[in-house]
């Protein structure tokens, strides 16, 4: 048997996370091996609205969110030579309660990213979508990415700087040797630097060696696909705060719904639920009145990994029973409008030894 290999990193999961952080790492110098168990975007990624924008009640998010809203919007940064956002504009409605708040988010905003983010409150609408009493921050220059085609975008930049990305390689297992994690798969083992773990939902039911310090749990989201005929408006992305409820479009002649799916450590491939189904179409319908008639196209299902941040609001790496072996936190169903900065910060804190949680 052949030594075992010895990169500086191995990133567990190709999914955006993943992808972003082994991008990042490759960039920067490191060794890197990427180990998936599946296709690369095979899991929550590839099932996603991929809904983005600066704005996030959480400043923990935000903070994230806004500077991935730039990487989206940059042709510069992606193999492919042009951005992958779809620069539809994005509405988040609120309560006229949170007005102030949204005004000074509007400015943070728009100072950042040199855009035009405004509040809209008075008029029942903005940029297609009905607030129902609320106000709005819009966000002209956000919108929403394809989460597959950023995924392997940034595994094409990471294989071109060097990394290995290894599809259909399951970690069955991470163990400790010297001090260093040793991932096993059942094509021998690795030793790593350091190993991160960014496998979504799965790190609620991890293996050996990947359980992160404060468990998450995966939780189910379901979305529908309707047609958008002829007479319906073109509408923004539209998450409202008040309820969760969301929807984007989907190219020239579709729309994606969603709302909060309240079932928890339920399987990935769980069967679509008719009853949530129904109860979607007819709760959007408050915000996009062509809703009730349209066609219904498909519906979709999967899970995300939820759980509090192990310290304070910021953290990104949870520490595991290995050491140098990390996992990266849950994302509460909003990884793809943080996941360029996440695996930016990340593929640092690998670099520097990463030997406490991450800030
Ligand atoms: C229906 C839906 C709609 C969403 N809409 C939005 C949205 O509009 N905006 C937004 O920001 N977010 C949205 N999200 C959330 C977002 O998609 C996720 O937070 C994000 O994709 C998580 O990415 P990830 O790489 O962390 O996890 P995943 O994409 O799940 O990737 C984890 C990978 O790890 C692999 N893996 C697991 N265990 C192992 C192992 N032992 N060995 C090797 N590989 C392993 C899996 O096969 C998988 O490919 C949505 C999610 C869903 C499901």
């Amino acid at each position: 048997m052949s030594a075992p290999e010895r990169p500086d990193v191995v990133v567990v999961g190709a999914g955006i996370t993943g992808a972003s952080i082994a991008r990042h790492l490759a960039a920067a110098g490191a060794s890197v091996v990427v180990l998936e168990r599946g296709r690369p975007a095979s899991g929550a990624t590839g099932r996603s609205g991929g809904m983005v924008r600066a704005y996030d009640p959480d400043p923990a998010i935000a903070e994230l969110a806004l500077p991935s809203l730039a990487v989206y919007r940059d042709p510069a940064n992606w193999a492919s030579g042009r951005s992958p956002l779809r620069a539809v504009g994005s509405v988040t409605a609120a309560d006229p309660a949170q007005e102030a708040e949204l005004r000074a988010e509007a400015a943070r905003i728009t100072a950042a990213l040199g855009g035009s983010a405004h509040v809209v409150a008075g008029p029942d609408e903005a940029a297609g979508v009905r607030l129902a009493g609320g106000i709005a921050l819009v966000e002209p220059e956000a919108g929403w990415v394809d989460p597959a085609e950023v995924t392997g975008d940034w595994l094409a930049q990471a294989r071109a700087l060097g990394a290995s990305v290894r599809a259909g390689t399951p970690v069955r297992a991470v163990t400790a040797l010297g001090g260093r994690p040793v991932v096993h798969t059942d094509d021998g083992e690795l030793r790593a630097g350091t190993v991160v773990a960014a496998t979504g939902p799965w790190a609620a039911d991890p293996v050996p060696g990947l359980r992160p310090a404060h468990p998450v749990r995966a939780r189910s989201i379901q979305v529908s696909v309707v047609e958008r005929g002829p007479d319906a408006p073109p509408h923004a992305t539209f998450v409202d705060l008040r309820t969760g409820r969301y929807a984007k479009p989907v190219g020239a002649d579709r729309t994606l719904l969603g709302m909060p799916h309240l079932v928890w450590d339920c399987p990935f491939d769980a069967p679509a639920d008719p009853e949530h189904e129904r109860a979607t179409t007819t709760a959007l319908a408050t915000h996009l009145p062509w809703v009730a008639l349209a066609a219904h196209v498909a519906t979709t299902r999967a899970t995300d990994a939820y759980g509090a941040p192990a310290h304070g609001p910021s953290g990104l790496l949870e520490s595991t029973g290995v050491p140098h072996a990390w996992s990266v936190r849950g994302w509460n169903g909003g990884g793809v409008k943080t996941a360029p900065e996440a695996g930016r910060r990340i593929a640092l804190a690998c670099l520097s030894g990463a030997r406490t949680d991450v800030a």
